[in-house]
C-alpha cells in the first residue's frame, strides 16, 4: 500500500450493529477505504447509523451496497449469513474479498461458500472483541485495538487476498492469527460460548428461585452474581445463533465442564478443602496471566469506582 492510499477503493459492511458499526468507525479512523458503504436490513438501524455519520453511504439493499466493493464484511448474526449471501451474490465485484465477524467459523463457511461466485475470495474471520451491548450507538473505533482477530482461510486460499485481509485487520488495530475453522470453534467454545451459557444459566436459575426472592437476588448481587449478569445481558439473537451453529464443540466442552463440576460437588460434600484450595489457586493464576497478556485491566472489581 502506498502511503496515503487507502487499502480499498470501496469497502462494504453489512450489519450496522455493535461490531459492524465499530468496524466502520475503525475503517474511518485508519483511512482504509476510499468509500465506505454500510448496509442493514433494519431501516431504523440504518437511519440511526446515518445519524451517527459513521460511513459514506447507507443502504437497506445489500446488492446495491456491495456493488464495486473490493472487500465485503458481514457483521450480522451467524444465522443470517446465508440469507445475506443469497442477496449479495449477484452484485459482487470481480475478485472481491468476502469476510465476516461471526463468532462461529465452520458453519459460516459452509453457509456462504456454495452461494458465492467462483471469482470471489471467501475468508471468514472473527475479531475476539466485543461488549454485551447491541446496535450502532454501542460501537466504538478502538474496540479492536490490541485484540486478536482470527482468520480461518480455506485450503488453497488466494495468498494476496489473505495478505490484504490481514493488513485490513492490522489497520483496525488487531493482531491477526490464522487458524483452522474447526479448531477456532473448539477454542471459542471454551473461552466464550460455554462461559456465556453458564452466565445465562446462573442468571436464569436465580430468577426462578422461590425461596430466595427476586428482589433479594438484585439487592445482594454485588456478592458475585452481577458480574455474570453483564455476560447474560448479551444479544439473544446473536447467542441463540452461536449455540445452534457450534453445537458439537459446545456439547463437547460442556461434557468436560459437567465432569469437573461433579468433582467440585464431591469435594464440597466430602469436605475436601485441599481440592478446592488447589483449584482456586490455579484459577487465580489464570486471571493474572490474562492481565499480563494485556487482555484485561488489573484494576480491582473491574475498575468500578470505590471510595477510599
Ligand atoms: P447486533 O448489534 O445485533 O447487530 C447485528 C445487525 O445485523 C442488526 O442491526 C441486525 O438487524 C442486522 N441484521 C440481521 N439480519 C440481517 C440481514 N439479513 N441483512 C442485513 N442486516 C441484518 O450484533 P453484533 O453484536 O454486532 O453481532 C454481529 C456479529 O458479530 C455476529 O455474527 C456475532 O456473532 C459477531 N460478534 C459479536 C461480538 C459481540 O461481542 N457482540 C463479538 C465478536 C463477534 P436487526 O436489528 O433487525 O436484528
Amino acid at each position: 500500500m502506498m502511503a496515503g492510499t487507502p487499502l480499498f477503493d470501496r469497502i462494504t459492511i453489512i450489519g450496522a450493529g455493535l461490531i459492524g458499526s465499530s468496524v466502520a468507525r475503525a475503517v474511518r479512523r485508519g483511512k482504509l477505504a476510499g468509500h465506505l458503504a454500510l448496509a442493514d436490513a433494519n431501516e431504523e438501524v440504518i437511519k440511526e447509523a446515518e445519524g451517527l455519520g459513521i460511513a459514506d453511504s447507507f443502504h437497506t439493499s445489500v446488492v446495491e451496497a456491495v456493488a464495486g466493493s473490493g472487500l465485503v464484511i458481514l457483521a450480522v448474526p451467524v444465522g443470517a449469513m446465508a440469507s445475506v449471501g443469497v442477496a449479495m451474490a449477484p452484485g459482487l465485484a470481480e475478485g472481491a474479498i468476502i469476510s465476516d465477524v461471526g463468532s462461529v467459523k465452520e458453519s459460516v463457511f459452509g453457509a456462504l461458500e456454495p452461494l458465492l461466485p467462483a471469482h470471489a475470495h471467501l475468508i471468514p474471520g472473527h475479531p475476539v472483541a466485543g461488549t454485551e451491548q447491541s446496535g450502532p450507538a454501542a460501537g466504538f473505533a478502538s474496540l479492536f485495538d490490541g485484540r486478536w482477530c482470527i482468520l480461518t482461510p480455506p485450503e488453497g486460499v488466494d495468498a494476496d487476498a489473505l495478505e490484504t485481509l490481514t493488513a485490513f485487520w492490522q489497520g483496525l488495530g488487531s493482531t491477526v492469527e490464522i487458524m483452522e475453522a474447526r479448531h477456532h470453534d473448539l477454542v471459542l467454545a471454551i473461552t466464550s460460548h460455554v462461559p456465556h451459557l453458564i452466565a445465562y444459566n446462573i442468571v436464569g436459575t436465580a430468577s426462578d428461585l422461590e425461596e430466595v426472592t427476586r428482589s433479594e437476588v438484585i439487592k445482594y448481587s454485588a456478592g458475585g452474581f452481577r458480574d455474570f449478569t453483564r455476560i447474560a445481558a448479551s444479544d439473544p439473537t446473536m447467542w441463540r445463533d452461536v449455540f445452534l451453529n457450534n453445537k458439537d464443540a459446545v456439547l463437547e466442552m460442556l461434557g468436560r465442564f459437567s465432569e469437573d463440576l461433579t468433582a467440585l460437588q464431591r469435594a464440597i460434600r466430602w469436605g475436601d478443602g485441599d481440592a478446592l484450595f488447589d483449584l482456586f489457586t490455579r484459577t487465580r493464576e489464570i486471571r493474572r496471566r490474562i492481565i499480563d497478556a494485556g487482555q484485561d485491566d488489573a484494576k480491582a472489581d473491574f475498575g468500578r469506582p470505590h471510595e477510599d
